[in-house]
């Protein structure tokens, strides 16, 4: 840290983003990154935006905003798109918590929620989990404060049904409940017809997972007009060209190519039940994950010493050394053949544990 470093920064721990390795061809199963390229037509878009790079991007996003607008059945004023999701999660924190709104979040969830609520000084408590990962709705009514919930929740995959969070909606009348389905595609239901019913629910969504943009950075908040309007604000203090005219294209490519992501979507949700299937089959235990993700641990492996296990085979698998979940692994579903691989060494593995 230089002696110039701002003191209300200095005691802030950072994000720290899965690895991004350079130096190797791994199987990578640590981001949850699609296994999958990007639409062909979101490619050839992007290509040629390229061309017109000298000028700004469009400010208001307005195609994209129509396009996810149109397939989502809202209107594109009830859309703001961000540079991914990690942004118009950051602007929910900026807009809806402060002293009189603390945020709330689970103890097991997305860690950016905690970094967010450090980085602008709101305070913020953790409701534990139950001991098998899920959400008991009654710990979230009646909270007065700013709720995030990610849904399916990451790292366990573990998904709340619209019905449940509309229950957590009903008893939280005068807060925001931002509900964030970065992974809603694999087979969760999402509750972005529920913004119309209640006026203190933000959705947020990513390009990242099911339409494999994320090196593109695209996300999207969908809420009322008033709260997409305060989302608006914020955008316009920090960042009006947050979405670059190369993302913007390709992020309309994806739109028109709809059938291609549920293609992707329907090929991952098969690999993941075939690859926990196996898991179980080995020893492990794993959740009911609704994820492009799968969470699992084994009674005779330490996780961490798993996950350094398979970096050794050239895998890179996520492991959290955090309380609570010290002992599994976070493993993203890629296609077929990496989940053989994958399986192939852990049966070595355990073979020679044996
Ligand atoms: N929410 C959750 C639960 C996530 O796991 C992630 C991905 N790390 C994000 C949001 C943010 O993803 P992105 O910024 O790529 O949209």
């Amino acid at each position: 840290m230089s002696r110039y470093f701002s003191e209300k920064y200095s005691a802030l721990t950072p994000y720290v983003p899965g690895e991004q390795p350079k130096e190797m061809q791994y199987i990578k199963l640590n981001t949850n990154e699609s296994p999958f390229p990007p639409s062909p037509r979101a490619c050839e878009m992007a290509a040629r935006a390229a061309q017109s790079l000298q000028l700004y991007s469009d400010p208001t996003c307005a195609r994209l905003s129509e396009a996810v607008a149109r397939a989502l059945r809202v209107e594109p004023s009830e859309v703001l798109l961000t540079n991914g999701s990690d942004e118009i999660l950051n602007f929910a924190f900026m807009a809806f918590c402060d002293e009189k709104h603390p945020a709330v979040f689970a103890d097991i969830t997305y860690g950016f929620y905690e970094v967010f609520a450090e980085l602008h000084r709101i305070p913020y408590r953790r409701i534990p989990l139950q001991e098998d990962f899920r959400i008991q709705i009654e710990d979230y009514f009646g909270l007065h404060s700013t709720i995030f919930l990610a849904n399916p929740n990451a790292p366990t995959g573990i998904a709340l049904s619209p019905s449940e969070i509309e229950q957590i909606l009903v008893r939280n009348p005068d807060s925001i409940v931002v509900v964030d389905e970065a992974y809603v595609d694999f087979g969760a239901e999402s509750c972005v017809p529920l913004i119309h019913k209640y006026d203190n629910l933000l959705v947020t969504q990513t390009f990242s997972k099911s339409r494999s943009l994320a090196g593109g950075r695209l996300g999207f908040g969908v809420a009322s007009r008033a709260l997409i309007a305060d989302l608006n604000t914020i955008k316009y203090s920090t960042n009006p060209y947050n979405v670059n005219s190369m993302t913007l294209a390709a992020g309309l490519g994806t739109m028109e190519d709809a059938e291609y992501t549920a293609r992707n979507c329907r090929a991952i949700i098969e690999n993941r039940e075939y690859a926990a299937s196996a898991l179980r089959r080995l020893g492990f235990e794993a959740t009911d994950s609704k994820a492009n993700f799968l969470f699992a641990k084994h009674p005779l492996l330490d996780g961490g010493a798993l996950y350094r296990a398979l970096k050794e085979e050239g895998i890179l698998v996520r492991h959290f050394d955090q309380d609570r979940i010290r002992q599994y692994n976070r493993i993203t579903v890629g296609t077929k053949e990496q989940m053989d691989v994958l399986l192939s060494v852990l049966q070595r593995i355990l073979e020679e544990k044996a």
